[in-house]
């Protein structure tokens, strides 16, 4: 299959939306992360889109809306906090999840009873949707297991050959996946944090976060977002999260570095000296907009082994710590308790 990467003017989203209706697959931009997009309501397009990605069939998918009025025929309840945080925080990074129904197909969530919907922000994404008429089904557009692509050439690189056509909308603002949440004795879980932060979700409601956020499950625990179970957003590269001040954090590494091994810093002040670096950012806004980039740009150096610091668990400094322990496979070397 040939892929066509497309700039994002009104006649490529037509071009875009006709590939949607008639059942296949298109990759577009969001302010999270690109999207691998189908028909939500169509079995056999969403199948197409597992199968681009090797995603495993109980992950299931965000359903992508363009207007709060499209909820309602994807639902079979909407609780009344569902609108209150809709009214906030839509458009934008926050996935609700909610029951289905029979109108979602179970390949599109995953074998679940309930379905996570998104209405996104970015022009291109909410034109795409408007245009083909129809709710958007839309993982992450990178294979399964890399980390998520947040501009239009790296998903080329992973799905050039795979799917028909790419939309290119620059950089995704964000950079890490929505915030997904489900609603519980009229609060809410956060079952996976991002854009959208428990501080920020707290001046509405009452929010609790899930323990699998931070932690890994216990095997043969159930996941309550099934995502999270999976090993995520790798590079090719070991990555080993270090937590500790800049200066244990430069003492770790000089005695533990071996040749072809990187550093993941915020800042070049931070630098170790003979040891190869890249810099996620200074806050968590940057860190969550670099993370994915630099996880690939480590794969094209050919890092063998990666010393990350440990980012702030605050804000959306949460959704960043939790991409980077499940692209660790939850290993963490904490200087603080060793010291
Ligand atoms: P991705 O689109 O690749 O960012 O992945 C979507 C993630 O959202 C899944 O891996 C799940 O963890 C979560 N999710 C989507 N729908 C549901 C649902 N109905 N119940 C629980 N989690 C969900
Ligand atoms: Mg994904």
């Amino acid at each position: 299959m040939i892929t066509e990467l497309l700039d994002c003017s009104e006649k490529s989203l037509k071009k875009a939306a006709d590939v949607i209706k008639s059942g296949e697959v298109a990759a577009f931009p969001t302010e999270t992360v690109y999207g691998l997009g189908a028909n939500a309501f169509d079995e056999s397009a969403v199948r197409k889109i597992f199968a681009a990605k090797g995603r495993p069939a109980d992950n299931p998918l965000i359903v992508h809306i363009s207007d709060i009025s499209m909820l309602k025929g994807l639902t079979s309840e909407v609780p009344e906090l569902a609108y209150k945080l809709a009214e906030k925080f839509w458009p934008g990074p926050l996935t609700m999840i909610m029951p289905k129904s029979e109108k979602i197909p179970s390949v599109t969530s995953g074998g679940l009873s309930t379905v996570g919907i998104r209405f996104p922000s970015h022009p291109a994404a909410r034109r795409l949707i408007e245009l083909s008429g129809l709710p958007i089904a839309a993982p992450s557009a990178n294979l399964s297991g890399s980390p998520s692509p947040t501009t239009a050439r790296r998903v080329y690189e992973d799905m050039n050959g795979r799917i028909p056509v790419i939309i290119d909308g620059g950089e995704s603002s964000v950079g890490v996946e929505s915030t997904v949440l489900c609603f519980e004795n009229g609060g809410v879980r956060i079952l996976r944090p991002g854009g959208v932060t428990p501080e920020m979700l707290s001046e509405i409601c009452r929010v609790t976060v899930d323990p699998a956020v931070t932690s890994e499950l216990k095997p043969g625990a159930a996941a309550m977002s099934p995502g999270m179970k999976y090993k995520h957003y790798a590079p090719k590269a070991s990555v080993e999260i270090v937590r500790g001040s800049a200066e244990k954090y430069a003492e770790y590494v000089l005695k533990s570095a071996k040749a072809g091994d990187w550093c993941l810093l915020f800042d070049t002040s931070e630098a170790v000296e003979g040891i190869p670096y890249i810099c996620y950012g200074s806050d968590s806004r940057e860190q969550a907009h670099r993370l994915f980039e630099a996880l690939r740009e480590l794969d094209v150096k050919g890092a063998k082994h990666v010393f990350a610091r440990c980012p702030e668990l605050k804000g959306v400094g949460l959704a960043v710590y939790n991409r980077i322990l499940r692209a660790a496979g939850f290993n963490v070397t904490d200087l603080e308790v060793q010291a």
